[in-house]
Order: C-alpha cells, then sequence, then structure tokens
C-alpha cells in the first residue's frame, strides 16, 4: 500500500458483538431445545425483540435470519454432545477470522472459510453463509429499527467520521483515483478485504472493512484473497499481506526501466517496474497482485494523461524562457532540459502518493539514465 489508514473508534463497532454473542454465547453453548430467552445480551434485548417480533414470518431476510440461528444452534447442540471438534474449529474460527491484524502478519494462523466448513458439516456451513451473507448492507436485518439502523445511520456516520481522518482524498491501494470525503454526498464502497463470499463471521468487523476507489473494489479487488496467492492451492499458497490499518506502514520504493528513448512510441510492454520494501517482500506482492498493479502502473507510465504528460513537460521548459518579470527585471533560473527533470526528480519525492508521484520521479529517471533530456542540455 501507499498508506495506511487510521482507524478509527465509532458506535458501528458494537453490531459485531452481536455476532461474537450468537457465536460464542448461544450456538458455543447450545443445551437443549432453542428458545427466544438464549437471544437476551445481559441488557441488551435487540436480538430477543427483533425474533419476537419477526417470529411469525415464514418468508424474507427476517425469516431467514431467525432461522439460521435456529439452526445453527441445533447443528452446534448436536456437535456439543458429540464432543465434536468440529464445535472447537467453527468457535475458535470466529477468533481467528475476526483478528485480521494479526491473519495478515502470521502465516501459522489458518482462517476458516466455508469450503473448510461445509467439508466438516454440509449444513452447518450452508447454514452460516446463509446467516453471515444477510449480515452487512442496506438489506442488513441490522438495519431495521430494532438495531437501530446500522447501515443508514451508522454506517453512514462512520464513513463521515472515518473521512474526516483519514483526509488524503485518495486511494492508498492505487494512488490513481480519488476516494470521496464527507462532503461529497455519495460515498465509496467498503471493500471487504477478506471477501465475506469466503470467510465467515468478519463481514461486519470494521477492521476488515476499507473503503476504496471503485476500480480497485470493481474492476480488480473483487474476491482475490490477501493470504493466500493461489486460491487453487491454498495449501502451499499462504502469505503475509499488508493490514490497512497497520500505522507502521510506509511506501516501498518504485523504480522504472524503459527499453528505449522513443516515448511517444513506448508502450507498457517495453516499461519494466520494480516496487521493493525492505522485510516486506510478501506484503508488497500480495499489495500488487490484489490490485493487479503491476500491469494498471506500467499502462499509467505510457500513457498521454499521464507519463508522456511529464516528459512533454520536460521539452516544454526547455523550450521556453521560464523567467518572469518583476519590475522590469528578469527574475529565477532559467534551467535547461536535464536541470528540470532534476528539480522535479527532487519534488517528486515530496508527499510521494500525490498525483501519481511515486510513478512519476522513477519514470524522468529512467529517461535521464538513458540519456533523453541531454540532447536538451
Ligand atoms: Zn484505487
Amino acid at each position: 500500500m501507499l498508506f495506511p489508514y487510521t482507524y478509527i473508534k465509532h458506535r458501528v463497532e458494537t453490531y459485531q458483538e452481536f455476532v461474537r454473542f450468537l457465536v460464542h454465547e448461544v450456538w458455543a453453548n447450545a443445551d437443549g431445545p432453542f428458545s427466544a430467552e438464549l437471544l437476551m445480551n445481559g441488557q441488551d434485548d435487540s436480538l430477543y425483540k427483533f425474533y419476537l417480533d419477526n417470529d411469525h414470518k415464514t418468508s424474507g431476510r427476517a425469516y431467514e435470519f431467525n432461522l439460521c440461528i435456529e439452526q445453527i444452534y441445533k447443528y452446534c447442540e448436536e456437535l456439543r454432545k458429540a464432543g465434536s471438534p468440529i464445535l472447537n474449529r467453527f468457535v475458535a474460527g470466529y477468533d481467528i477470522n475476526n483478528n485480521i491484524a494479526r491473519l495478515c502478519a502470521d502465516k501459522t494462523l489458518q482462517p476458516l472459510t466455508y469450503d473448510e466448513l461445509k467439508g466438516l458439516h454440509a449444513d452447518l456451513g450452508h447454514a452460516l453463509q446463509r446467516f453471515c451473507s444477510s449480515l452487512y448492507g442496506g438489506g442488513s436485518p441490522f438495519n431495521t429499527v430494532h438495531f437501530d439502523e446500522f447501515d443508514r445511520k451508522h454506517t453512514a456516520d462512520h464513513y463521515r467520521q472515518f473521512m474526516i481522518v483519514n483526509n488524503k482524498r485518495l486511494c492508498p491501494f492505487c494512488g490513481i483515483h480519488r476516494i470521496k470525503g464527507q462532503f461529497d454526498g455519495p460515498r465509496d464502497a467498503y471493500d471487504h478485504y477478506f471477501p465475506k463470499s469466503v470467510y465467515p463471521f468478519n463481514s461486519i468487523n470494521f477492521h476488515n472493512l476499507v473503503p476504496m476507489c471503485d476500480e480497485c473494489n470493481e474492476s480488480y479487488k473483487k474476491t482475490r484473497e490477501p493470504i493466500f496467492s493461489k486460491k487453487t492451492d491454498r495449501a502451499n499458497s499462504r502469505c503475509k499481506a499488508y493490514y490497512p490499518f497497520d500505522l507502521a506502514l510506509t511506501m516501498p520504493k518504485f523504480s522504472v526501466s524503459v527499453g528505449h528513448k522513443d516515448y511517444e512510441t513506448l508502450t507498457h510492454n517495453d516499461v519494466e517496474l520494480t516496487v521493493e520494501k525492505d522485510g516486506c517482500h510478501e506484503e508488497v506482492d500480495s499489495w500488487l497482485r490484489l490490485f493487479n498493479l503491476d500491469h494498471r502502473y506500467r499502462l499509467l507510465l505510457t500513457e498521454e494523461s499521464f507519463g508522456k504528460d511529464w516528459i512533454e513537460d520536460i521539452f516544454e521548459a526547455q523550450l521556453h524562457d521560464e523567467r518572469i518579470l518583476i519590475d522590469g527585471e528578469l527574475c529565477g533560473e532559467n534551467l535547461t532540459g536535464l536541470q528540470y527533470c532534476e528539480k522535479e526528480i527532487r519534488l517528486s519525492r515530496r508527499n510521494a502518493w500525490a498525483q501519481q508521484k511515486f510513478l512519476k520521479g522513477p519514470l524522468l529517471q529512467a529517461y535521464r539514465d538513458i540519456g533523453l533530456f541531454n540532447a536538451l542540455t
């Protein structure tokens, strides 16, 4: 990543508590027939009241939500009675899948997937997937008045508060596109960093929900997994990944080489891009893979509105005397093309995440090193 997000504490986090309560207090301790009273969480009767108010329904999301709670309870009770280790894995899976920072950093940790759970207990796996997949978004049972409208009120407010603290207005995953802020009206989507179609229990955990630009979210990331480089070979492809809220995260070093000096005909196939960060090799590889960045950045480096324009700025500066008249006197230095290039390279190191300067500086260096600007001196 180019820079980390700062995590914020917010009321919206409390919705995860409903899921934790169901797993650890209701399902893990399933004993005897299910009753609505089991859904009382101390003083919080939201789940209990929601269950009772929708108990008569025979279809719809609320019916599905209640039915899944009961079904999962029944399967867990059977597993507990039988002393099955599947119940332990189910409960431990909740804790593992919600420790996003550790999942990213510790390769020995194996998250629970729906596929694994279905392999252990098909009915339980399917019921849990139906339950968890309904929790996030506008259609969530948590978005009703029983739960004080999770998405409409609290997610919307979280986005505004989050964007006040995280104010670069740039997608930290690509550095190409803008992220909508608190004054925009509409908001950008939260991506499930660990995809909600693969992993149970963490679809409303805000350590796993990260705003990103539409292009990163919808065209590239999709359901790609940060900690497995090959979906089809999970046993041999576990890797480390960036945790988006790791404040120790710093920008990797970008290097560019170009195949020839003719920048007007240069294509992305003529460009090589190297991205390195000491001690973060796997994190960088995971990030590049998730967002197809090697390809996207090599395209950008050769396009009219980006890489080609950066080069033409240097030629333009050489062609014109850029000194300015102040009180009848010419002021400022009239730089050569090579000198202007050096100045731009130096300026690209300041706030390198802005205006794709992390790519502009290395591209200018690459052309400088093969002598593109020598003729201009
Ligand atoms: Zn992006």
